[in-house]
């Protein structure tokens, strides 16, 4: 699935609402020193449920919302939306029939963040998954910020791993895997437990 734009509005440095159509290929983000470019990334991310406010440069979660500058008040809410092209019906279930799928993610000050897909309301989980299944994500090493190529080239074997079961599009799968098995654990602690009873009751 390819991301065809970005929207945002009150993220960072981009207070009014920001348009940027993202078109096939490599794309690179040029401009001077503190223009926001890493912020635009950052959108990205924040946009596909990266939930680590340090990994945004923030020190809480709030951060991510324009805090003012240059005359301008700070704002109250921070939203970005990004717009996937899903025309080769390649998104996993419920969303694949949909020729478009467009993620949204919103803050609100003391309110916390809501996601929704195609307008529905929806949980972190299924943001992160819907694009873990697309080979992409927040720590998707398709996004390469400074001194990220720097970082992989120093990466531990394991660390590697996780970047080329990412780009695979297999990192969905562990962590549905990893839910199964939680799932079937506590099945085995109720299965043992009706043995109690029955052993109690026979
Ligand atoms: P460089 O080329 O130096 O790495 P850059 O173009 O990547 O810069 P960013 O790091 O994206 O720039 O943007 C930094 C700017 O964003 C700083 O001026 C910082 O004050 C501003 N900024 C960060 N968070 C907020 C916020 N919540 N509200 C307003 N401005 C913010």
């Amino acid at each position: 699935m390819n991301f065809t734009r970005l929207r945002l509005a009150g993220f960072k440095t981009f207070v009014d609402a920001t348009e940027a159509p993202i078109e096939p290929g490599l794309t690179g983000v040029v401009g001077p020193n503190g223009c926001g470019k890493s912020n635009l990334l950052e959108a990205l991310r924040w946009v596909m449920g990266e939930s680590s406010f340090k990994s945004l440069r923030g020190s809480g979660m709030e951060d991510v919302i324009f805090a003012g500058s240059g005359g301008r008040p700070a704002r109250n809410h921070a939203e970005v939306i990004l717009t996937l092209d899903n025309s080769a019906r390649l998104a996993p279930e419920p969303f694949n029939q949909a020729a478009e799928i467009e993620v949204s993610r919103k803050i609100s000050r003391g309110l916390g963040s809501t996601y929704r897909i195609n307008g529905r309301e929806a949980r972190a989980r299924d943001v992160q998954l819907l694009f873990a299944d697309a080979s992409s994500g927040a720590r998707s090493p398709a996004l390469v910020g400074q001194g990220r190529v720097g970082e992989i080239i120093n990466a531990r074997p394991e660390q590697r791993r996780r970047i080329l079961e990412e780009a695979a599009g297999v990192s969905g799968l562990h962590a549905r895997r990893r839910e199964a098995e939680g799932r079937l654990e506590a099945a085995e602690q109720n299965l043992s437990r009706v043995e109690d009873v029955l052993g109690q009751l026979s």
